[in-house]
């Protein structure tokens, strides 16, 4: 463990770019864990500005700060639109390891059951013992983690088995590209029960375009519906993030199940203005991610 005062700094070039464009730094006060799972580097840093951060293979992941909007968003804006429809029993989580995600999805007292497939271990406990208030979830008896790679157990599950199918996974690098090319994502839809929704973390607008236009292209050759809404993320590169929404069918996701706002108590980012707001696509990302899935449809 290091005490010293550190940064920890994410590197990017923009689309295209061989060369390193842009810098995002966090000072850090300590290192709290820092080691090599068989799959990247896991590190939980502790900082002023947001707290315990958790990087993997030096990219931010997650901070105690600012966590709830991406785990609060990626949660209830499928799983209120989709209770407006069905009652969500069994749902499914593919990557979320620092367990935020699934903390959330079981505070809908209809939930039965949430099977999280993580491939990496150590994501799990390093998470349960540095970072509590994310990972606080973990003993929840309705949760079921797996400890095994995404592609592979979507391609074993059983046909209408969930009714929500939630994407928490890395971006489109590397090993974690299969979980956004269309034999996953037919995988997913396949595992989808009638009225079931998905969702899935669509990257930075800003930093990712090329990445959302190729996710969003094989969203479009693998689900009849596709949209997108967006939350403000400080700490993710230039700070506003793109979640994609799927489903088998035609759907109206932007607005929520009044009862089920209710029900689940307080939050600090999500509310039903909000979910409904969150669709408001500005036309630069409406143009790079739901027309380029609604164009690799029609050419189909
Ligand atoms: N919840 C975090 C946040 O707030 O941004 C993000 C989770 S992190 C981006 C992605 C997780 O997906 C990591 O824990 C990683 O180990 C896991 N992952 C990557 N590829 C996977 C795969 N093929 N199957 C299952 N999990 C995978």
């Amino acid at each position: 463990m290091s005490n010293a005062d550190t940064w920890v700094t994410e590197h990017f070039s923009i689309a295209g770019s061989e060369a390193e464009d842009l810098r995002f730094g966090f000072r850090t006060s300590s290192t709290l864990f820092e080691g090599r799972s068989d799959f990247q580097d896991v590190v939980v840093a502790q900082g002023p500005a947001y707290g315990r951060m958790l990087f993997l293979d030096g990219c931010m992941m997650t901070t105690e700060r600012d966590e709830f909007v991406y785990h609060e968003m990626l949660a209830h804006v499928p799983m209120m639109a989709a209770r407006r429809n069905t009652v969500v029993r069994n749902v499914l989580i593919i990557g979320g390891g620092d367990g935020g995600l699934a903390r959330e999805v079981l505070r809908h007292d209809t939930v039965e059951r949430v099977d999280m497939v993580e491939i990496d271990g150590m994501v799990v406990d390093v998470s349960r013992k540095f970072l509590p208030s994310i990972g606080s979830a973990f003993d929840d008896p309705r949760l079921n983690v797996l400890t095994e790679d995404g592609n592979a157990f979507i391609h074993r599950a059983s046909p209408s088995t969930y009714d929500v199918i939630l994407i928490d996974s890395a971006d489109p690098i590397g090993p974690g590209i299969v979980l956004f090319q269309p034999p996953f994502y037919k995988a997913v839809l396949r595992a989808l029960r009638p009225n079931g929704l998905v969702a899935a973390q669509g990257m930075s607008p800003w930093l990712q375009a090329d990445g959302q236009r190729f996710m969003f292209g094989n969203l479009g050759r693998s689900f009849p519906f596709v949209s997108a809404f967006v939350a403000t993320i400080p700490t993710y590169p230039g700070g506003q993030w793109v979640f994609a929404l799927c489903a088998g069918e035609e759907v109206e996701p932007t607005e929520a199940d009044p009862a089920a706002v209710g029900q689940i108590g307080t939050t600090q980012y999500y509310s039903a203005a909000v979910h409904k707001a969150s669709f408001a696509l500005p036309p630069f990302i409406a143009n790079n991610t739901v027309a380029v899935a609604r164009a690799a449809r029609d050419e189909q």
